[in-house]
Order: C-alpha cells, then sequence, then structure tokens
C-alpha cells in the first residue's frame, strides 16, 4: 500500500522556520535599501526646500533688482535666499559659484541690503558625512547581496537547485510493517537483522558487530521493493527518507553530489533511519564507456560513495537503495561496506499471489463465491502492484454492477481488465470481421485442445478489448510450474500459428491478425535454439545471453554474423513445421472447428466447458471423458487477435 507521503510530520518538523526567517530577513534588508534611496532622493523635498543652479550673471541681476534677501558663503559657493517665495510651502534657494574678490561682492550686497554670511566649513565633520554618505550605501549592499547569495547557495525555494529534496519526503512514521508486504518472505527474513540492529544498535555494537550500511533490493518493477523499505523503517519506528535516483541529477554539474551531501548531513541528524534511493541505476550506473559517461552522474555517485564511506554504523543508518537493472550497477558500489547485501524481491509465486490478493482485500466486501486460489492460479507471471490494481478493478465493477460486495466474477473480469484491458463495445465488427475472428479463436482452442502437452481452455470470447485484442483465448494451467518441457513448447508453438491456420483453411485468405502470435511464436522458437538448447542442429550451444532479467528479459545473440544466419534459417523451419502440423489438426477437425466457430459467432463469448462440450459432441466422446477443464486458469496464456 502506498502511503501519502507525510510531509509534514518528519523530524525537521521544528526547524521548519529556519528558511522563512532567512526570508523575512531578506525581504527586510531589501526594503531597508529600497527605502535609504528614497530617502536620499527625496530629503530635500521632505526638508521642505529645493536648491536650483543659475549663473553668476543671473546672481548679479537680481541682486539689481533687489529680488534677494540673504546670501551665504561657503567654500566659494553662495547659496542665494530670495525675498519672494514663488511656491508655498517649498523653500527655494539659488546658488552659484563666486567670481572676482569676496569684499566687492560684500560691498555691493550692503549697499543693496542684503545680508550677507560667511561660514566656515567644518572639515571633520564633512569628511565624515563624505564617508558615510558612501559608505553605509556600500555596506547595506554587500551585506543584502552576501544574504542573496547565501540563500541561493543554500537553495531555499525557488533556487534550491543544490538542495537535497530528502527533507520533502522525510516520513516520520511509515505507517507500514511486514504485515502488509505478502508474499516475499525470504526478503523479509533477510530484512529482518536490519530492523533489530536500528531498534536496538548497542546489542550488536557491544559485541563489536558492524552491520551492513547497505542494501540493495532487486527485482522487477512492481514487486514491493519501495514497500518493502518503508515496512523496515515501520518496524523499526525510525524515520525514512526516500529519494529517487533521477532526483539527484539535474542539468547543473555538481548538483546530484550537494544533494547526497545534504541527504547524508539531513540523515545523520536523525539517526537512526533510513535512507531510501529508488532507481538507484539513474546514477550508479557503472563509470565504463559502454553505458555513456556523464560527467554529472559521475560526480554524484562518487560523492555518495565517499558518504558511504564516510558515515559510521554504529550510528544506526541505513541505506537501502532498488533497481531492476542490478547489471550495470557500478562495481564499486557493490563492494563491502556498501551495498553489501542484496535482497532479491522476484515476483511472487502462486501461494504469494494469494497473500498479497489477501493483503489487498482487507479493506474490500468481499461474498462467498471469492477464491483467490483460482485467481491467483490465473496470475502467474503477475507482480504485487497488477494485483492490488486487480482487487481494486474488482470493487469498482461490483460498485458498476450495483452489487454490496465483490464477486469471483468481478474478480476473473478485473483480471482481464489489467491483462487485455476493458471490453470495447464500441467497436463493431463487420460480419466477416467477426466470422474471421472466431475462426481464428477457435483455431487456437482447438489445436491446443487436441495436443495433451497444451494448457486447458478457460475462455474464448471475441468481445474486442481496449488493448487491441479482437478476441482471445484464455488458457491456464492446471498447477503453477516452474519449467516447460520441449513437448510443451513445442505444443504451445503450434497453438499460437493455430489461429492463422484456421483463417487459411476456411477463408483462403490470411489477415494482419496473426501479428501478435508471430511474434510470440518466433520469440519461444528462438529462446528454444539459442538459450535453451533444444534445438538438434546447434545442440547445447549458448547463442545468446540475456540483458536486463527483472525487465523485459531482451537478449542478444553473441555468435558470428554467420551462425546468427543460420538460426534464422533453422527458426523458419521449425515455424513452418509447426504451421504445417497446426493445418493438419484443423484439416481433420473441420467439422469441431465449424461448429464452434458458429456457436462463437452467435454467443460472442463462451467458457472453456461449452467449448469441450461441442468438441465432444462432434467427436463423438461422451462427456464425462472429457479432461478436467473445471479447474480454473493459470497464466492466461492469452492468444490473441489484434488487428
Ligand atoms: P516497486 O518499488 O518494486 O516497483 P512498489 O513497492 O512501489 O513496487 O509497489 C507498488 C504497489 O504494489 C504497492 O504500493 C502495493 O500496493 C503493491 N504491492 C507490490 N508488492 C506487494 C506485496 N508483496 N505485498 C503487498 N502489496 C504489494
Amino acid at each position: 500500500m502506498s502511503l501519502p507521503e507525510d510531509k509534514n510530520n518528519g523530524p525537521d518538523r521544528n526547524k521548519g522556520n529556519g528558511p522563512k526567517n532567512k526570508q523575512t530577513l531578506l525581504v527586510i534588508v531589501i526594503c531597508l535599501l529600497i527605502s535609504l534611496v528614497f530617502m536620499a532622493l527625496f530629503s530635500n523635498v521632505m526638508n521642505h526646500s529645493t536648491s536650483k543652479d543659475i549663473t553668476y550673471d543671473e546672481f548679479l541681476q537680481m541682486v539689481d533688482k533687489n529680488e534677494i534677501k540673504k546670501v551665504t558663503l561657503e567654500s566659494g559657493t553662495l547659496t542665494i535666499e530670495p525675498k519672494d517665495q514663488k511656491y508655498t510651502g517649498l523653500e527655494v534657494t539659488y546658488a552659484t559659484t563666486l567670481f572676482g574678490d569676496e569684499n566687492d561682492l560684500k560691498d555691493l550686497l550692503s549697499k543693496k541690503d542684503v545680508t550677507f554670511e560667511k561660514k566656515i566649513p567644518d572639515a571633520t565633520a564633512s569628511v565624515i558625512s563624505a564617508i558615510l554618505s558612501m559608505v553605509i550605501p556600500f555596506v547595506l549592499l554587500i551585506v543584502g547581496f552576501s544574504f542573496i547569495m547565501r540563500y541561493m547557495n543554500k537553495g531555499g525555494g525557488m533556487m534550491g537547485v543544490g538542495k537535497s529534496k530528502a527533507k520533502t519526503y522525510v516520513q516520520k512514521e511509515t505507517g507500514v510493517t511486514f504485515m502488509d508486504v505478502a508474499g516475499q518472505d525470504e526478503a523479509k527474513e533477510s530484512l529482518q537483522e536490519v530492523v533489530e540492529f536500528l531498534h536496538n544498535p548497542e546489542k550488536y555494537t557491544a559485541i563489536g558487530a558492524k552491520l551492513p550500511k547497505g542494501a540493495l533490493l532487486v527485482g522487477p518493477p512492481g514487486t514491493g521493493k519501495t514497500l518493502l523499505a518503508k515496512a523496515v523503517a515501520g518496524e523499526a519506528k525510525v524515520p525514512f527518507f526516500s529519494l529517487s535516483g533521477s532526483e539527484f541529477v539535474e542539468m547543473f554539474v555538481g548538483v546530484g553530489a550537494s544533494r547526497v551531501r545534504d541527504l547524508f548531513e539531513e540523515a545523520k541528524k536523525n539517526a537512526p533511519c533510513i535512507i531510501f534511493i529508488d532507481e538507484i541505476d539513474a546514477i550508479g550506473k557503472t563509470r565504463d564507456s559502454r553505458y555513456g559517461g556523464n560527467d554529472e552522474r559521475e560526480q554524484t555517485l562518487n560523492q555518495l560513495l565517499a558518504e558511504m564511506d564516510g558515515f559510521d554504523s554504529s550510528k544506526a543508518l541505513l541505506i537501502l537503495a532498488a533497481t531492476n537493472r542490478p547489471e550495470v550497477l557500478d562495481p564499486a558500489l557493490l563492494r563491502p561496506g556498501r551495498f553489501d547485501r542484496r535482497v532479491i524481491v522476484d515476483r511472487p509465486d502462486l501461494k504469494g499471489r494469494v497473500n498479497i490478493l489477501k493483503v489487498h482485500a482487507k479493506k474490500v466486501l468481499l461474498d462467498e463465491s471469492v477464491d483467490f486460489d483460482a485467481i491467483a492460479l490465473a496470475t502467474s507471471g503477475a507482480v504485487g502492484s497488477d494485483l492490488a490494481n486487480m482487487i481494486n478493478e474488482a470493487a469498482i465493477l461490483a460498485v458498476k454492477n450495483h452489487r454490496k460486495a465483490v464477486s469471483q466474477k468481478d474478480l476473473f473480469e478485473a483480471v482481464e481488465v489489467v491483462l487485455v484491458g476493458k471490453e470495447k463495445k464500441d467497436r463493431i465488427l463487420s460480419q466477416e470481421e467477426r466470422r474471421i475472428v472466431s475462426y481464428h479463436e477457435v483455431g487456437h482452442a482447438l489445436v491446443s485442445a487436441l495436443q495433451k502437452d497444451s494448457e486447458p481452455v478457460q475462455k474464448i470470447t471475441i468481445v474486442p478489448r481496449t488493448m487491441g485484442a479482437l478476441g482471445y483465448v484464455m488458457q491456464v494451467p492446471e498447477e503453477e510450474k516452474y519449467l516447460n518441457t520441449k513437448t510443451e513448447l513445442q505444443a504451445m508453438i503450434v497453438g499460437l500459428l493455430a489461429g492463422r491456420a484456421a483463417e487459411e483453411i476456411v477463408f483462403g485468405n490470411v489477415t494482419t491478425g496473426a501479428s501478435n502470435d508471430i511474434e510470440k511464436a518466433t520469440k519461444v522458437v528462438r529462446a528454444m535454439i539459442t538459450q535453451y538448447g533444444m534445438s538438434e542442429k546447434f545442440g547445447l550451444m549458448g547463442l545468446s545471453s540475456q540483458e536486463n532479467q527483472y525487465l523485459d528479459g531482451k537478449t542478444y545473440l553473441n555468435c558470428g554474423d554467420a551462425t546468427a544466419t543460420e538460426i534464422d534459417h533453422e527458426v523458419m523451419v521449425v515455424l513452418k513445421d509447426a504451421y504445417e502440423q497446426a493445418k493438419q489438426l484443423l484439416l481433420e477437425n473441420r467439422e469441431a472447428l465449424d461448429e464452434i466457430a458458429a456457436y462463437l459467432i452467435q454467443q460472442e463469448t463462451i467458457t472453456g466447458k461449452e467449448f469441450m462440450k461441442i468438441f465432444h459432441e462432434v467427436k463423438g466422446v461422451p462427456d464425462e471423458e472429457a479432461p478436467t477443464l473445471e479447474q480454473q486458469p493459470e497464466q492466461p496464456l492469452l492468444t490473441e487477435n489484434n488487428n
């Protein structure tokens, strides 16, 4: 269960005011600066006075016209106070520079009855005021800028490029326990001792035992790696810092490294705690050039390695990381003292799937028809997130059908919704297309039923689905299988090609609807030849290797070009043989093919039981001798017709 991130509940709750205070301070400083500038600009206005420069000639004219009340001489500058103030409320003075002799001016002014005053400038005061007027704004500017710079570096708010986002993702209590994680018993067992350690570090350190600094959770997407990490934190009752690998790396070089530093700093303050790095392959890719070098990523990785070496494991700080591509990780990350533990979180087996369904069904109302074993059998290969999704879909379906509780039917329908999409009711197929799809699907089902090594048919439908299938056959094994025999694989290939074979036999023409079957069949044949050593021609030679076991399981050939050509040729031969076999089987059972296809066109969806009933009727076999088909399907081997 993914719980909403608890953003306010973290240990940093009390410190949350820090950046806010700084912000306020910054605003105050800026305001102060602005107000000082304004004060300087308008100080004259505030004093209700303004000064205007005039020429010496203009001054003499004013003297002549008796317009002057008082003249003050200071450092060679004359400040002139006129008799008339034109503007009320604003005192206007004039200023000009003294020309000629001071005494001549004195005489002239005394003749005109103008007061004359000479001021001796105070040297120290003027020096101080000059210095202050220059220094104060300068100091204020420096203080303001240093605040801004510090704010940017520390990276709060919009400038927060260098800041670890761990704070945002910290959860004081994850609220998840091992009870919430089903079907991963081995993984839980390996993590149990880590929980013990986080609980009671002294018990281990007293003896001198060192605990692992990190554990790597490896497995396909959706198997519950994040959930497990949260459960470890929940069980140990310690804070949980989580960050995804890709969140470290940004546009700017050095940001990732600073985020790693910040994350560890923050975590150390909160120890004991857990740091969880999801998708660690985003930063932990091996540093050779095969996977493409990247300075920023390498710096981030180096910082992570340095931090992992740097902290004392007795501090009870545990780093969990998750990846589905362990093969690309840098060996330095995996050496003892770093992520030395590898916990495999693989796809759940039958029992695991039953338990996961039960965990997620806890909050859902179920009726008595529900049988989780049957659903689990039908969903081999599904991961925890798929199963969680199925339960939810089933609940939605029950509501849609105005039922108070979820039934087995809803669950089966939900399985199909997750695997092949919803029914696409608005796609109307023409009569001819419905016939083609119907024969195609019955071709698959009939050939499967005719081969004793293939899986029983559970359902055949020609209702189109949103994920592209125009119809499909659902086949379910009778029990969970971990191995496939060569005969089973051969039967599977013949079954996959039988849809196309039916089209050719009945219509004398073929359609695009077999593309998915062809792709699947080719993949199986290729694997038989290059991986499983099931080809007589090549024997036990390993001709391909798997690239990413936990993702799409893609393989690449590791043989010479000539061998690759031969492999292609061999694949072609095997497929051709299988196709001929399928055609042969259908030709021998043409009557059953026609009967069942006609019934399917009429019904749109038929069950495995109905299918076998018609088959036995045509063949004249009493129904009791029919193979047991009531068992619910397992990995629905879906043979789709997708145009
Ligand atoms: P991963 O990190 O491996 O990609 P998550 O831990 O994010 O997968 O799983 C996604 C969701 O799937 C979980 O929140 C949970 O609801 C469900 N889930 C996955 N595995 C399990 C499991 N083993 N038990 C219960 N729920 C699971």
